[in-house]
């Protein structure tokens, strides 16, 4: 059975954050191996975002993208219900419809790969005797930690915040626990709970996809592969096929960030981002802002409305910037509101820097594009990333926090943009990210480490596919 023949299936659960890894995965999967992908789309009566994006997708022909009928858990949570239960809870409502969407298909799928919040559909899986997966879009440093709470949770007593020693995961570099991520912060919420699960869930699949490569975590995907601390002991097979990132929209209309790169020479502008969703408070902002200035570095700045106080002053984030800022700093700076064009915007060659909340695609889009990094982590798995980056890979360096205003300040700013943009430490930081480029394209490549964990993941659907045939 060669791949043209193959089908799989790729659940994806609902938010943007979620649906495109999948569709980067689906579209890998068809214009690379030659597959035909079928993508469910879990959805729920706020994915009115998801919907309107699927629409405008240009896939290959191999993929078929499905938004699921949305599910209704309104009457099931409250206004403090966590984020990850309320995932939880949508997948689990979805799984009548995900199991009559794969039964009613003409062509059914030979396998099922269900994204990190969908183990819970693992029984369908089985129901259809297909092989499971589960795909990680992260690194395998954050997937063992997420794998290994399970073991903690027993012999950790108290918060993990306040623990005085790194939490010890065999095999792999401890974590911090200043560094845990968010649902793990509270052990008597549910989301810590649901998390615990998801982790087990993992365990429980025919084998896990992780969104990086071989090359990049070698130690640690070991740990990941055989964590044999994990009771019952279990060893899982680990497929590293990354990295897997947005490709360059195409689009015939240049924007105006793109043409203004276009007049800076190369590798001057830092680029500022905090992901789809990453927001600093009013006060930070500021200091932000006079820090770039401080540093007379070319810069982007994608600018979002303040965490506190944002809308009862006004709804356009420029206002919230110090007065006088974007007429002082007009011949170098570009502000964006809101979202900016991130992976061209990286690409460009007059971009040299990115200060970045460490999400694990920003950094995966700054190392494609061979740019070093400030690493500004907010929230979820971005500690752990910006500790692999600056204290493993040397990419990156990461701004002291003043801890009694819980601030990076002004100074601390300039310092940072001119060490990357300026010192010699940025130049040694720009070669070595070049380097993580060069061997991540080498995984990416035919022959590739990743391309062949991917070809693995095909070989064992075709296996299954013959012996149950
Ligand atoms: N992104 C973008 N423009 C923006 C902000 C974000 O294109 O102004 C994209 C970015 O390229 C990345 C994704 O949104 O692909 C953010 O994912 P990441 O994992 O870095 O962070 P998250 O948003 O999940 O915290």
């Amino acid at each position: 059975m060669d791949n043209a023949k193959l089908h799989v299936a790729i659940v994806s659960s609902p938010g943007m954050g979620h649906v495109i890894p999948v569709l980067v995965l689906g579209n890998r999967l068809a214009t690379v191996h030659g597959v035909r992908v079928t993508i469910l789309v879990i959805t729920t009566s706020n994915s009115d975002e998801e919907r309107r994006f699927l629409k405008t997708l240009t896939l290959s022909t191999l993929v078929r993208v499905i938004a699921l009928p949305p599910v209704d858990i309104s009457a099931k949570i409250t206004p403090a219900t966590a984020a990850v239960t309320q995932l939880c809870m949508s997948v689990r409502e979805a799984l009548p419809i995900i199991r009559s969407s794969i039964a009613s298909m003409n062509c059914g799928p030979d396998a099922l790969i269900l994204d990190l919040f969908c183990p819970s559909a693992i029984p369908i899986a089985r129901e259809f005797s297909l092989p499971v997966y589960v795909y990680a879009p992260t690194n395998a440093w954050s997937t063992t930690l997420f794998m290994y709470i399970q073991v903690l949770d027993k012999e950790i007593e108290g918060r993990y915040v306040e623990q005085k020693e790194p939490l010890r995961i065999p095999g792999c570099k401890s974590v911090r626990p200043e560094d845990v991520v968010d649902p793990m912060l509270d052990r008597n919420d549910q989301q810590y709970h649901d998390y615990i699960e998801l982790g087990i869930g993992l365990t429980r699949s025919d084998g896990i996809l992780v969104n990086t490569w071989a090359d990049l975590e070698p130690t640690t995907l070991k740990a990941l592969r055989e964590n044999e601390t994990l009771k019952p002991a279990v060893k899982v097979s680990v497929y590293p096929v990354g990295p897997l990132t947005r490709p360059v929209e195409p689009s015939s209309l240049k924007s105006k960030v793109l043409e203004w790169l276009d007049e800076q020479p190369v590798d001057s502008v830092i680029y500022v981002s905090f992901g789809s969703g990453g927001v600093l408070s009013a006060d930070q902002i500021k200091e932000l802002a006079f820090g770039l200035e401080l540093s007379q570095q070319r810069f982007i700045w994608v600018v979002r409305l303040p965490l506190d106080g944002g809308l009862s002053k006004s709804d356009d984030p420029l206002d919230y910037l110090p007065g006088g800022f974007l007429n002082r700093t007009k011949n170098v700076g570009f502000v964006v509101p809101l979202w900016a064009q991130q992976v061209e915007i990286l690409g460009h060659p007059s971009v040299g820097g990115f200060l970045s909340h460490c999400g694990w695609n920003s950094t995966l889009e700054s190392i494609s594009a061979g740019v070093p990094m400030i690493a500004w982590p907010l929230y979820a798995e971005q500690k752990l990333n910006a500790a692999m980056l600056t204290e493993d890979l040397g990419v990156a360096v990461r701004p002291e926090v003043l801890p009694t205003k819980k601030m990076v300040e002004r100074e601390e700013v300039e310092k940072m943009v001119r060490m990357v943009m300026q010192q010699k430490e940025g130049q040694e930081m720009r070669q070595k990210m070049k380097q993580l480029k060069s061997s991540a394209d080498d995984g990416l490549s035919n022959r590739g480490s990743s391309f062949i964990s991917m070809y693995n993941v095909l070989d064992e659907i075709r296996l299954n596919f013959r012996n149950q045939n």
